[in-house]
């Protein structure tokens, strides 16, 4: 049987390698001219391929519980175990992040590749799938200067998420021309602007706080870890994991808030005595050079300005107890507006996509088309931050590669 994996990324390559295992002739066709350049980019270079707290909890979609066989088919012990018998010995780092042992995302591409070609799978590369055409039980898979033909095939184009490496939603509209429903798709895991004139001042500006989102009726979520400015606004793994809701409550036209603690581990009362016995010590120094040496210095200037003072002279020995407070309710619960959010360009994941309850939720055959098999980002789950993204393209494109090879 000719199986063809269309879209050589991290969900194609695990497709293609459970098809070519399970002996059927397989292709793929991949636009770019190398496969799998995506899984070079995750992790900041380190490829964070898995968690080892992975549950369904993580996951996100208009019907993720869908996506729970999937995870259990092709679950963490498969995940770590696929993987160890290819070479890759697994690091668990923070937050039960898993990568190589080699901190390098190319060794994870690396031993795919050599699997993909040990199992003798074909890679046409260079070769962008134009249209998908189903004539009685054969597949045309149309590209601009050739046709050719399948059995069977599996659809892991991705989403839109960092078009640059490749997946710039042309699988959301092969999909839709064979008949599925695309569930409105935006960036997921996505850095956010916000409102204030003085990012570019503090633009590099790291530290581990907590962020939390929220609109005028509820909080939205909270989360914590290292967080960074820039100068269109916030980034950092914490910004990228509440994201995704809040770019939810923003296509709404919500008005969405979030407000930064860059003091979490003491509380407002402790920090007004720290503060307090410091500006007493150096009661001879002004405000603006009585917090270098507390926080960076680019800071102090625009939190004193957002806590309202105009004089940076003023001795520290003069500010009385409510003026304390209106520096620590800055340093413990900054408020921004968020005004946008990154475009698609810089986003990490697709949420939307291809509507789970229109494939088999157990061999995510698609319920349209026989013998159409999707995988990855090209459907409607999308992950946390933290591993869960590659876990799904793991999953999702080992069942696809499995049952599509098995199944009559
Ligand atoms: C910068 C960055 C960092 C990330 N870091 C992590 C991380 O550390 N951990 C994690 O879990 N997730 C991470 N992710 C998310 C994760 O990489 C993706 O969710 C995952 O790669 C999706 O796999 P996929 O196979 O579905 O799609 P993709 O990896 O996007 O692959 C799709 C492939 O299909 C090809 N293609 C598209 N259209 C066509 C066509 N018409 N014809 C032929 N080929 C086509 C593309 O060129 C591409 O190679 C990161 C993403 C980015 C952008």
């Amino acid at each position: 049987m000719k199986i063809a994996v269309i879209g050589g990324g991290a969900s194609g390559l695990t497709a293609a390698i459970a098809a070519a295992r399970n002996g059927s002739e397989v292709a793929i066709y991949e636009k770019l001219n190398k496969v799998g350049k995506k899984i070079l980019a995750t992790g900041n270079g380190r490829c964070n391929y898995t968690n080892m707290n992975l549950s369904i909890d993580k996951y996100h979609g208009k019907n993720t519980k869908l996506a729970e066989n999937i995870l259990e088919f092709f679950d963490l012990k498969r995940t770590l175990n696929f993987f160890e018998d290819l070479g890759i010995n697994p690091y668990i780092g923070d937050q039960g992040k898993v990568y190589p042992g080699s901190l390098q995302a190319s060794s994870v591409l690396d031993v795919l590749r050599y699997e993909v070609e040990r199992l003798n799978v074909g890679e046409v590369t260079e070769f962008e799938v134009l249209e998908l055409r189903k004539n009685k039980d054969k597949f045309s898979i149309i590209g601009r200067d050739s046709v050719h033909y399948a059995d069977k095939v599996i659809l892991a184009t991705g989403g839109k998420a960092s078009p640059q490496l490749g997946s710039d939603g042309k699988g959301f509209e092969i999909a839709s021309s064979l008949g599925h429903r695309i569930i409105n798709t935006f960036p997921a895991l996505v850095q956010l602007k916000l409102n204030g004139k003085f990012f570019k001042r503090i633009a590099g500006i790291r530290f581990d706080g907590v962020v939390k989102g929220f609109t005028d009726k509820k909080v939205i979520r909270e989360e914590d870890g290292e967080i960074l400015f820039t100068e269109y606004g916030i980034s950092g793994p914490p910004i990228l994991q509440i994201s995704r809701m809040i770019v939810e409550e923003l296509n709404k036209n919500h008005r969405v808030y979030i407000s930064v603690d860059m003091f979490p581990q003491i509380s407002k009362f402790d920090l007004y005595d720290i503060l307090n016995t410091r500006f007493n010590k150096i009661g001879y120094k002004s405000i603006g050079d009585g917090l270098i040496g507390f926080i960076n210095k680019k800071l102090i200037p625009v939190i004193l300005t957002e806590a309202g003072f105009e004089n940076f002279d003023k001795k520290c020995g003069k500010l009385n107890k409510k003026e304390i407070y209106k520096i620590i309710d800055i340093l413990k619960d900054w408020k921004f507006e968020v005004t946008d959010h990154n475009s698609w360009q810089q986003a990490q994941a697709t949420a939307g996509g291809v509507d789970m309850s229109e494939v088999n939720s157990n061999t995510l055959e698609s319920l349209k088309v026989k013998g159409l098999f999707l995988a990855g980002e090209i459907l409607d789950v999308d992950g946390d931050c933290g591993g869960f993204n590659l876990q799904w393209a793991w999953s999702s494109g080992y069942a696809a590669g499995h049952f599509s090879s098995t199944l009559v």
